[in-house]
């Protein structure tokens, strides 16, 4: 993690809360000096993780750029899926590729099956990665895309009601709902890149 990502928040007289990079001396609230707080300082969790250090889960990333300086929740998402031994494996372009690391550093990575359903992960992933449907000659950025191997290999892995019909659908039930703390992130990160604190209304 870089240390410029690094966002604290705390309340010291009311019950407005403060995130700043560094806990001033005086409070921007009331301009007195801080000798105790309504709430004691932390540090917001980052959200924001390697792939290769998240197995078993499904990762999401910003087609281009990165979510903390770039993305807006218009861009494209690009997904894919982590396996046991943390490879990634997503369906672009070329085809399927296996591993990329360096493009996932910064990625969300969900988890959403128990330890127990490695092995059967890992057998679908196999089996899902084999279909040879997953070749860049049948790679359509509309309607044969990242999004379509890892609905399909949701649909193969029968999890719980984890079946999505389209890529909107998943995104709407799916994904959005599990970004909204990283964007609360983004969106509070990003105004203190250009100020020394900021005060949630
Ligand atoms: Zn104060």
């Amino acid at each position: 993690m870089d240390s410029e990502a690094c966002v604290i928040c705390f309340k010291h007289c009311c019950s407005r809360a403060i995130f700043c990079k560094q806990v001033p001396d005086d409070c921007p609230l009331c301009n007195s000096a801080i000798a105790d707080y309504e709430l004691e300082p932390f540090r917001l969790p980052y959200p924001f993780t390697k792939a290769k250090e998240s197995p078993v889960t499904v990762v999401i990333r910003p087609s281009i750029g990165n979510f903390l300086n770039d993305y807006n929740v218009t861009d494209d998402l690009h997904i894919g899926i982590v396996d046991s031994e943390g490879f990634v494996w997503e369906f672009d372009t070329p085809g399927l590729i296996k591993d990329d690391f360096l493009n996932w550093e910064n990625c969300l990575a969900f988890k959403i099956v128990p330890q127990s359903w490695t092995d059967h992960w890992d057998q679908i992933l196999r089996r899902t990665c084999n279909n040879r449907k997953w070749s860049s000659i049948n790679y359509r950025e509309d309607t044969l895309n990242c999004f379509d191997f890892v609905l399909e290999f949701l649909k193969a892995l029968k999890f719980e009601d984890l079946v999505f019909f389209s890529k909107e659908e998943f995104c709407q039930q799916f994904i959005i709902p599990k970004i909204q703390d990283a964007l609360k992130f983004i969106t509070i990160y990003r105004k203190l890149r250009d100020a020394d604190y900021f005060v949630a209304s």
